[in-house]
């Protein structure tokens, strides 16, 4: 029986090729934004700089120390530049770190936030913000850190490596599967989330073969804005559980860990839900039949993403512990979940196995 609770988000998103450059000024008019505070990391500062060209006179100031997980130290520096320049809004263009760091912002200020962002993060169009503090990550929902407007643009996306691309894609591709189980899933999140997996499963290998391919980069920036719709609104399992712990106690690199859990996550927890399995490995564009944790992995593999956490760092005494960190802090989930199947799960994402046949094994 339908019962659901479904609140859609107020974000404007703009989509399109020389989004940036022809439409901005107008968005920005229409939020009466006239004191931006600019905030990208060095790596984008170059392409932000030709980007603001044409509204230049409404950059009131600019940050730059942007970190992965946005460290509480370099939220307050943000904060702190955007009081000395008396912004009125906020300027994001970047991937996740940078958005999170504008996020952080306007958590404690309310400024708006108009995001660009040039990775597959999803973060501009979820109410979510993450801090970092002696090495432990906390994250929150508010909705003042919600961007207002989005405004993607393909182009932005080209000089995204093929290796980055792919595990960005694949932490979207995260987003959207999880979305199908997430505490506040829905009918309306689970359809965003499978049409975010067709565009994503069509977009990424055009990508990788052919960085510079922008009806490919499209795609995939299509299935990234659904990626983070559906999980801005249905939230996060065990699979982000497990790369958030991973990713804190061990530094391990975010989009990569989302990449290798994410198979045995989904064959673990996907064939309890009932219909995901068959729904998620179709719109992966997988023969009838396979696994969707099967799929994922196959795709992984095409995409040449790592497929081993052992291949990023994480030794294999660490398993026992972040087990142990894992099933203090895994959220309630399908089916029945427990220390020896996150064991199993770890012990199989380490060693890069094929994700079904674990699943299978600890049935
Ligand atoms: P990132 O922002 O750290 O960027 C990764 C690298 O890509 C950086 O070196 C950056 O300089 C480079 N880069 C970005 N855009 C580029 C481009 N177009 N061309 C070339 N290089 C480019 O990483 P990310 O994966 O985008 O974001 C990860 C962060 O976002 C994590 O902290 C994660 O927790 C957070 N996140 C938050 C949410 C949320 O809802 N709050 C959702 C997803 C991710």
């Amino acid at each position: 029986m339908l019962d659901f609770v479904y609140a859609a988000l107020p974000v404007k998103v703009v989509f399109a090729k020389r989004a940036v450059r022809e439409r901005l000024p107008e968005l920005l008019d229409e939020l009466g934004a006239q004191r931006l505070l600019l905030v990208v990391s060095p790596a984008e500062q170059a392409l932000a700089c030709e980007l603001v060209t044409p509204f230049t006179g409404r950059i009131a100031g600019a940050f730059t120390e942007v970190r992965p997980h946005v460290p509480v130290e370099v939220a307050e520096q943000a904060r702190a530049v955007a009081a000395s320049v008396d912004a009125d809004a906020i300027l994001s263009i970047g991937g996740g770190s940078t958005t999170g760091t504008a996020k952080a912002i306007a958590l404690t200020t309310g400024l708006p936030v108009i995001a660009v962002p040039t990775t597959y993060a999803g973060s501009e169009v979820t109410p979510v913000w993450g801090l970092t503090e002696n090495g432990r990550k906390t994250t929150g929902r508010d909705p003042r850190v919600l961007p207002r407007v989005v405004v993607y643009d393909p182009e932005l996306t080209v000089s995204l490596p093929a290796q980055l691309s792919a595990v960005s894609g694949l932490n979207a591709l995260a987003h959207c599967i999880e979305a199908f189980w997430g505490p506040g899933a829905n009918p309306v999140t689970s359809l965003i989330a499978e049409e975010g997996i067709r565009a994503l499963s069509r977009g990424l290998p055009a990508v990788v073969e052919q960085p510079a391919d922008l009806d490919a980069r499209a795609q995939a920036l299509y299935g990234a804005w659904l990626a983070g719709t559906a999980f801005a609104t249905a939230g996060s399992g065990l699979h982000h559980k497990v790369c958030h712990v991973l990713g804190g106690a061990y530094d391990l690199p975010h989009a990569e860990t989302h990449a290798i859990v994410l198979p045995h996550a989904t064959a673990l927890v996907a064939p309890a839900v009932p219909g995901v399995n068959a729904r998620v490995a179709t719109a992966l564009g997988a023969p009838s039949g396979t696994d969707a944790g099967d799929a994922l992995a196959a795709l992984s593999s095409d995409l040449g993403a790592p497929t081993a956490l052992r291949e990023i760092g994480l030794e294999e005494a660490q398993l026992p512990e972040a087990t142990r960190l894992v099933a203090e802090q895994a959220p309630a989930q399908p089916g029945d979940v427990g220390l020896p199947e996150i064991e199993a799960l770890l012990r199989a994402a380490w060693r890069g196995d094929r994700p079904s046949t674990t699943a299978r094994s600890n049935a």
